[in-house]
């Protein structure tokens, strides 16, 4: 093993070692119930690390991980990615700039994904400063909520379209839940956190004002 393969087993642990806390933190939280969510970081330019098909987070071990390329493909042919791989290879693809990503299927983002447009807009709400490159609560924070078509590419289509480094790194999925990413697995747990945070505000919100 020369110095370069060295560094990047050692940077592979690490991230799952990361990867791994998030899932059980994410899963404490029941944000993964059932085997969903998937979960993911960048490698290198051309491969990320990311959760196996069907696998409980909350128990999540470095061996239920599995590095893909950018076309989706397996390090390791007999290993099985999820379906919403797709997604992930999307997102990495727009640019080293995303170097982690997270998807949820918490009760509050299937929930509240089915009860409003085509999008979910925050406004006035100090969390929002959660986002990087946001500095004011007085902001307008728009997140789309793509329809759960189940057709994985035409979702990856839609996505690319939308996707401009100015939008705010997440979207939703309706009944389904949340996807967010970062620079980094920290940046990308601030961002999802935020999400989750500002979706349970809008939601109790939108509670209050209907009685
Ligand atoms: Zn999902």
């Amino acid at each position: 093993m020369n110095e370069a393969d060295g560094a990047q087993v050692s940077s592979t642990a690490t991230l799952s070692a990361q990867l791994c806390r998030i899932c059980h933190l994410f899963g404490e939280r029941q944000w993964c119930l059932a085997t969903s969510g998937n979960f993911s970081a960048r490698v290198d330019a051309g491969h990320f690390l990311i959760t196996q098909s069907g696998r409980d987070k909350s128990a999540l071990t470095p061996a239920d991980l599995m590095i893909c390329n950018l076309d989706g493909r397996p390090q390791l042919a007999q290993l099985r990615p999820s379906a919403e791989t797709a997604l992930h290879q999307c997102l990495y693809r727009h640019g080293d700039q995303v170097g982690a990503v997270l998807h949820t299927h918490s009760v509050t983002s299937t929930v509240l994904s089915r009860h409003i447009g085509d999008s979910i807009s925050f406004s006035g709400y100090e969390m929002q400063k959660a986002f990087a490159g946001v500095t004011s609560h007085e902001a307008t924070i728009e997140v789309p909520v793509f329809d759960n078509s189940q057709d994985m590419p035409a979702l990856a289509d839609e996505l690319r379209q939308w996707l401009r480094d100015d939008r705010p790194p997440a979207f939703l999925i309706r009944g389904h839940g949340l996807y967010a990413w970062g620079t980094d697995l920290a940046a990308a747990q601030r961002h999802a956190e935020a999400m989750e945070f500002l979706m349970s505000c809008l939601w109790a919100e939108m509670q209050a004002t209907s009685r």
